[in-house]
């Protein structure tokens, strides 16, 4: 039997079906298509009394737009080929919505469950060390954030070592994103990957004539939902789809899955994971054969949040989703994904419904090299300014406006307003991008509609460098 095709050859797969649609030179493609630096590295870190020798990774996909953005994974799994397909991912979705950047990815090859914080903490820092040696990390060329394992405190860790080796570099907070809020991080970015997959899906159920072709009704209100993976981006997409009147009825994670009809309450989940160590005895809810057996169950939304290769030819003819969103990266592979598309199923592409979390991290970015809160400067003077309107409303109609009418119309944007708006935007553009080019170009699947629209985007930046004419 022939060994089954590696992640990154499956970036490759999908990259190399969309090219076909497009009129590019063989070279071109080519050079979209390949990483541009790869950066292995094996360091070594005190553990007791021993050393411990840490392997890990930072590849940068695409210089086309400098600098190169991408998260961390903290995974004992992390390998070359894993950090590679990642990191050309990002170069796709930083293209796909409109973020300046190339594309770059990194990771450690450790477990960050069975490693205490303070081995933790030496690893992430020396890890910085290493990159900043290389010239693999600053604002200008190269911008970490969190993936699978990391989050606020391995960034701050990370900024942290920076900002002590690089002490005079004004825009140095610019070095990564998805810092504490109290670093310099932005409101929003924690949730941002989840909350962008429930923007994206809310405009993608609001098109009548697709929701026909699948037999669902238009909105999320009532629609079934089951996740896999309740970490950063697999709770906050469950918990705020729920805000939009969807249920999850089926929540798988590493220690198995759980269900319930009536729909969980994902935050109580949450609280009861972190209290008892297992999603598993979660009151009202039934355990189901195994945790595989929860992506399994049939619902309207199946939102994969986990990791890669979750879905492959061994269980695609299992699943019964209407939709499938893929908020992890890769979790489906192409082989997978043909089997689907023939059930009729609508999958919604990583590179696209991921996205909102890089989205929220060039906000981040602009903060800080702007050195101002996004919303300090105008904040009150829209407030002032819409009371006055008001005011002159009053004048002409000799009509008071009560204090509660006035309090709901006067509102200065905040962070996190401007933040969450943002976001939303970015992700309805996105889609209407892609659904147009699908239709306009005959391509038979979003995936590769997506991928298409990427590729044009990077190839007018060569073409405007003059590499291609
Ligand atoms: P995380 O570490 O916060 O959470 C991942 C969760 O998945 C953990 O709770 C883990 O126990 C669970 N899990 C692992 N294997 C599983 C399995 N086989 N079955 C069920 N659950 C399993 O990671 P995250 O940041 O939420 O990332 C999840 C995915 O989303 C990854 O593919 C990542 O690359 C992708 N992603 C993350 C971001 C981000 O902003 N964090 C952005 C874009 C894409």
């Amino acid at each position: 039997m022939s060994k089954p095709a590696s992640f990154y050859e499956n970036v490759e797969r999908n990259f190399d079906k969309a090219s076909a649609f497009t009129k590019l030179p063989q070279g071109l493609l080519e050079q979209i298509k390949l990483c541009n630096s790869v950066y292995k590295m094996k360091f070594p870190v005190k553990v007791g009394n021993d050393v411990q020798v840490v392997e890990a990774y930072r590849v940068q996909h695409s210089h086309h737009r400098m600098p190169t953005k991408g998260g961390i994974r903290y995974s004992i799994h992390v390998n070359q080929d894993e950090v590679m397909a990642l990191a050309a991912l990002m170069t796709y979705k930083c293209a796909i919505v409109d973020v300046p950047f190339g594309g770059a990815k990194g990771g450690i090859k450790i477990s960050p469950r069975n490693t205490s914080p303070a081995v933790l903490e030496k690893i992430t820092r020396r890890y910085t060390a290493e990159l900043i040696k290389k010239n693999f990390i600053g604002p200008g060329l190269d911008v970490p954030a969190p993936d699978y394992g990391t989050g606020e405190r391995e960034m701050a860790w990370i900024l942290d070592t920076y900002l002590t080796l690089k002490s005079n570099e004004v825009e140095g907070y610019g070095c990564v994103t998805g810092k504490p809020v109290s670093l310099n991080g932005i409101r929003g970015r924690t949730e941002a990957t989840g909350r962008g997959v429930v923007y994206g899906l809310n405009e993608i159920v609001s098109y009548k004539e697709d929701m026909d072709a699948l037999g669902l009704s238009t909105g999320l209100k009532g629609k079934r939902v089951v996740v896999q993976g309740m970490g950063n981006v697999g709770f906050h997409a469950a918990n705020i789809i729920t805000e939009y009147g969807a249920k999850v009825v089926a929540i798988a994670e590493i220690e198995g899955a759980i269900f319930c009809e009536d729909g969980i309450d994902v935050k109580k989940l949450l609280k009861f994971r972190k209290s008892s160590g297992s999603i598993i005895g979660f009151p009202g809810s039934t355990t189901l054969e195994s945790s595989a057996a929860g992506l399994e169950v049939e619902c309207d939304i199946l939102i994969p949040a986990a990791l890669e290769n979750q879905i492959t030819i061994d269980n695609a003819k299992r699943i019964k989703a209407k939709i499938i969103a893929e908020a992890a990266n890769g979790p489906i592979t192409p082989d997978a994904e043909e089997i689907l598309l023939k059930k009729g199923m609508m999958i919604i592409p990583d590179i696209y419904i991921n996205a909102g979390g890089v989205t929220v991290s060039y906000f981040e970015w602009l903060k800080n090299l702007s050195h101002v809160r996004f919303g300090r400067m105008n904040k009150r003077f829209e407030e002032f300014t819409q009371n006055n309107i008001l005011d002159v409303v009053e004048k002409a109609t000799n009509k008071n406006i009560s204090v509660k009418e006035r309090n709901n119309v006067v509102k200065g944007a905040s962070e996190i307003d401007l933040v969450n708006s943002g976001l939303e935007d970015t992700m309805i553009e996105a889609y209407r991008t892609i659904r147009e080019a699908k239709k306009k170009n005959k391509i038979p699947d979003l995936r590769t509609a997506a991928f298409y629209v990427s590729i044009i985007k990077i190839a007018d930046a060569y073409g405007s460098m003059g590499i291609f004419p």
